[in-house]
């Protein structure tokens, strides 16, 4: 016998038709520079401290003196003790140490934190989403079942330009809500007063937010919080993800970690209890490398790379805005959610920008029902491309 709920899963067609359609053009034009404004991992290297603590871990493997074998499952204290320090701290948030649960990377952890829950919670996702939050609930039966277009026990909260990418509060009672901001797919942000209205919420009616900061290092203005639990009392209601992939070039590395607040109850010592069964730990090596984010060299190298994916955001928006076009996003995450023209959907205008001029975009309407007519563009590619990519646009 098979998990079924496996079975009930929705193909998701979305990279693997944009892959077939950008080969079939390529074939037949193979003289086009195509550009591709849809990859969602990034370009630039790894920042110089951390090779160079990568390279002294690398060594220290070399001597029985020093040698690592298996790690604390929850991850080293060193790496701890500087997210605390780094990452919390300065935002007047206190944790203690073994709030903090080092990670491969926050998919893993977004996908493996239901196994503490109950799978008869109800859940709510704002729409469009990232695909994890909704599959990983599927595959353990929590969805419930797909029926119309729609699963029974998940509540989608729209989000468009209606709304203003504002997710209004359930009218009903939701048990696990996934948060993500800086948001993927559509690159906007909530102000610390609009998330203190979900936190408000969950505290209300006891229930758990799910909060996925992956993007969090991209958040340029002051009144954006980084973390949830810069709103009082989200340590009673609020797990919070985080990922250093898109921070510091880490998504081949793979490093991130987790907060499950003591005040959460049993939440922190079950999660203790999953990760010491089902997790060895993320290799010393790479929580080296994460450490050395936090050295003095290590900030300064990041700011410059995310400086760089940023002014690409600030480039595009910029000209696309001046076309005309109507842009969302892009001023504190990497990625711009651009509204396709009146009555053209997302898969029209995917394939339109595609034959006529060349550049891949990622069609919002595979994020969910609310991404239809809009296209997400990424600012992870290289400058040039960038502003040939808009060169292009002036065509059509
Ligand atoms: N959460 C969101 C919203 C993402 O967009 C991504 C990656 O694209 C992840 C989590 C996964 O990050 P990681 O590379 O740490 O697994």
């Amino acid at each position: 016998m098979i998990n079924e709920n496996f079975l009930k899963l929705q193909s998701s067609y979305l990279f693997s038709t944009i892959a077939s359609k950008v080969k079939a053009f390529k074939a037949e034009h193979p003289e086009v520079d195509v550009i591709s404004l849809g990859i969602g991992d990034v370009t630039q290297p790894l920042p110089q401290a951390c090779l160079e603590a990568m390279h002294k871990a690398v060594d220290e493997m070399s001597s029985s003196d020093t040698f690592r074998g298996y790690g604390p499952e929850q991850g080293y204290d060193f790496l701890r003790k500087a997210i605390i320090e780094n990452d919390y701290i300065p935002r007047g948030v206190q944790l203690d140490m073994d709030e903090v649960f080092i990670s491969d990377g926050a998919k893993s952890d977004c996908g493996n934190i239901g196994d503490i829950l109950d799978t008869r919670c109800s859940v709510g996702v704002t729409d469009p989403v990232y695909p994890v939050y909704v599959d990983s609930n599927v595959m353990c039966g929590r969805a419930g079942d797909f029926v119309d277009g729609k699963w029974s026990n998940i509540t989608f909260l729209p989000v468009s330009a209606a709304n203003r990418f504002i997710p209004a509060l359930p009218q009903e009672h939701i048990d696990i809500i996934y948060l993500c901001y800086p948001n993927n797919p559509t690159g906007t942000v909530l102000t610390k007063e609009q998330l203190a209205k979900w936190v408000e919420y969950a505290i209300r009616e006891k229930s758990l937010i799910l909060f996925d900061a992956a993007y969090e290092a991209y958040i340029q203005h002051d009144d954006i919080p980084h973390s949830i639990y810069e709103i009082p009392g989200a340590k009673s209601c609020a797990i919070e993800l985080r990922s250093y992939s898109k921070t510091a070039g880490f998504t081949g590395i793979r490093c991130g970690y987790t907060v499950v607040p003591k005040d959460l109850g049993q939440l922190n010592a079950l999660w203790n209890r999953r990760q010491c069964t089902k997790f060895n730990g993320t290799s010393y090596i790479t929580q080296r490398a994460a450490e050395a984010i936090y050295s003095p060299e290590g900030k300064q190298q990041v700011r410059k790379t995310i400086g760089y994916y940023m002014d690409n955001a600030a480039f595009m928006r910029g000209k696309l805005t001046e076309m005309g076009y109507e842009v969302f996003g892009g001023t504190d995450a990497p990625y711009i959610w651009l509204k396709t023209p009146e009555g053209v959907t997302s898969w029209e205008f995917f394939d339109l920008i595609l034959h006529k001029i060349g550049i891949v975009t990622t069609p919002g309407s595979g994020f969910g029902p609310s991404g239809e007519g809009y296209v997400r563009l990424t600012a992870f590619g290289r400058h040039e491309d960038c502003e040939k990519a808009m060169e292009r646009f002036k065509e059509i």
